[in-house]
């Protein structure tokens, strides 16, 4: 093909990277500078440039652009600088990206499907130049992370959770498809903003919402069949549930914010047990928040614990207990709970405070998950400290202004007694002369690893053991190194072997329930998942 074809596409450009005998074979001559850089040498050099950059959304954007110009060379620096470069194609920095994405909108890097393409979704469908798709991540944008309704200018969360499917749990970017489903937006300021790239109306709910949907769903299946994954992102909750309970009978999906989010705790969870002793079932939980998060990981605890025990869940959900805006959710409340909450309410009378409820329940784990900053006080801190030797203490709330309380805050408040992990990153701590690391309990530990299990074993269904597999597989990557530090996850820079090990742990359960296509079953699932895994190393072109 012809020079000009090859430096204008993404998938074949290498830049200077074209060797002597490539520009001679491809007609590249004059079209580069003489110079020829390998691509160690291109990757210190954008490195260099990057952080150049103060603001962090100029970083975003420079990576967006190189994702646009030189696709292997995007993900060999993802990869090779994951730690540095996750908050910038991620959380937070895509945050403020999708806020802005009106303005810095260069080029579509998804599938929009809004309400205009009503009764023409599968035609949408097979505009994608792509046929052969795996894992699509798909969102409505009406609560993106903690920001709430960016309405279309959410795509910017499905582009960033895919750039990890590949970087992290090394899936075909080729094979990834982001979709925004656009049915309007409830935000104002966007409605009102010139530059707006969404449908100019308010969210449309109800039945028109759901037939939209179902005919997302039954398009996704017709073109792409049973083994494509879709993983719901940010949705409110008040469709998040539904739309989960009402398509894994039928499709392959996965909620990251339900789902994930319970994986990545758990995980966190069962390695915590090293430092603590004991098995799950001698703890008792209690939540700040009763959403997404915060009943998706109780109600997989009270699995893990189900499947320890053999005790039946309704019984296993007795020691887990839920705070939500409205304080402890207990039987009188039941007529006026969201159908989600429901299996959490136990008999006890009614607890307004958070500090209260602590005192009446006595948890052994405190983990926040609300969304509202500030909310692990000195006193909530004390309170868990002196019931418990080893206090656990999650601080789940995103960005860092709305975590829980600081890892300093946690350490101090409570003597250096609390093992502590939270959603937003966090520096290691010294006090009183030890230094102490908290871990992240970040979602991009699982999903990548999660969905690379699921399409290594052509699973054509999601099952919860299946979660319990990611999560049991990651706490035994915590190291003895590791824990000596007080960490309950991984360090991140490991992060292929660790989606790797999650992977073949799916991949053997879906094989186990019946539900896995690939067959026969490859002997060593560790070294299938790695053996699949895509490597942004350049190709040859004779
Ligand atoms: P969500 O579905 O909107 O749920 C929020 C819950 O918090 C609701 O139950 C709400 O109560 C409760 N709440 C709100 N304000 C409260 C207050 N002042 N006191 C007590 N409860 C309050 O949100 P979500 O998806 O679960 O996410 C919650 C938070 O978790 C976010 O900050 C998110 O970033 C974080 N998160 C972290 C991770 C991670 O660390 N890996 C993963 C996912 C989410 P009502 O039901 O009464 O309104
Ligand atoms: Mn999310």
């Amino acid at each position: 093909s012809s020079g000009c074809t090859l430096l204008r596409d993404p998938r074949y450009n290498k830049g200077l990277a074209f060797t002597e005998r490539e520009r001679d074979a491809h007609y590249l001559r004059g079209l580069l500078p003489p110079a020829v850089f390998n691509q160690e040498l291109q990757e210190k050099r954008l490195m260099h440039n990057l952080r150049q950059y103060e603001v962090p959304l100029h970083r975003y954007m420079a990576m967006m652009d190189l994702q646009e110009r030189n696709e292997r060379l995007f993900y060999k620096i993802l990869i090779d600088n994951v730690e540095e470069l996750l908050p910038v194609v991620y959380t937070p920095t895509v945050g403020e990206a999708c806020q802005k994405y009106g303005s810095i909108f260069r080029r579509p890097q998804g599938l929009y499907i809004s309400l205009k393409e009503k009764g023409k979704v599968l035609e949408v469908l097979k505009n994608w130049p792509e046929k052969n798709i795996q894992v699509i991540v798909v969102t409505d944008g009406e609560r993106i992370l903690g920001l709430g309704d960016l309405g279309c200018q959410g795509m910017g969360i499905p582009v960033g959770k895919l750039s990890l499917y590949t970087a992290l749990g090394g899936v075909r970017p080729s094979s990834c498809l982001p979709i925004t489903i656009d049915v309007g937006t409830n935000n104002e300021k966007l409605l009102n903003d010139e530059f707006y790239i969404g449908l100019r109306q308010k969210r449309a709910t109800g039945k028109e919402y759901a037939e939209l949907l179902d005919e997302f769903m039954r398009a996704v299946k017709q073109n792409y069949g049973e083994k494509v994954l879709i993983q719901f992102e940010d949705f409110a909750n008040h469709n998040a549930f539904d739309l989960l309970a009402k398509y894994s009978s039928s499709h392959l999906v996965f909620n990251d914010d339900i789902q994930g989010t319970a994986s990545v705790v758990l995980a966190g969870l069962l390695a915590s047990l090293k430092l603590v002793r004991g098995t799950l079932a001698d703890h008792t939980f209690l939540f700040l928040g009763a959403g997404e998060a915060g009943t998706g990981i109780a109600e997989l605890i009270a699995l893990e614990i189900s499947k320890q025990t053999k005790a039946p869940v309704e019984e296993t959900r007795q020691k887990i207990w839920l705070v939500d805006s409205k304080g402890l959710i207990v039987s009188s409340r039941l007529g006026s709970l969201q159908h989600f909450k429901k299996p959490w309410a136990h008999e006890h009378e009614p607890v307004k405070e958070l500090v209260d409820a602590i005192k009446a329940i006595k948890p052994t784990v405190l983990i926040g998950s609300s969304g509202v900053g500030k909310t692990f006080t000195k006193e909530v801190i004390e309170a868990m400290a002196s019931l418990n030797k080893k206090p656990l203490i999650l601080a789940l709330s995103n960005p860092t202004s709305q975590s829980e309380c600081t890892a300093e805050e946690a350490y101090t408040w409570s003597k250096g007694q609390a093992i502590f992990a939270s959603g937003s990153p966090f520096d290691p701590v010294e006090y009183e002369g030890k230094v102490f690391v908290p871990g992240q309990a970040n979602n991009a530990y699982i999903f990548p690893g999660f969905g690379l299990g699921l399409i290594i074993s052509g699973a054509i269904r999601v099952r919860d053991e299946m979660l319990l597999a990611a999560s049991e597989a990651l706490a035994a990557r915590v190291s003895q190194e590791n824990y000596d530090k007080g960490l309950i996850y991984p360090p991140f820079s490991n992060i292929r072997q660790i989606s790797a090990h999650i992977a073949a742990n799916v991949a053997a359960k879906a094989y186990e329930l019946g539900l896995a296509s690939h067959l026969p079953r490859p002997k060593d699932l560790v070294k299938y998942a790695e053996s699949c895994m895509y490597s942004p190393g350049y190709r040859n072109y004779r």
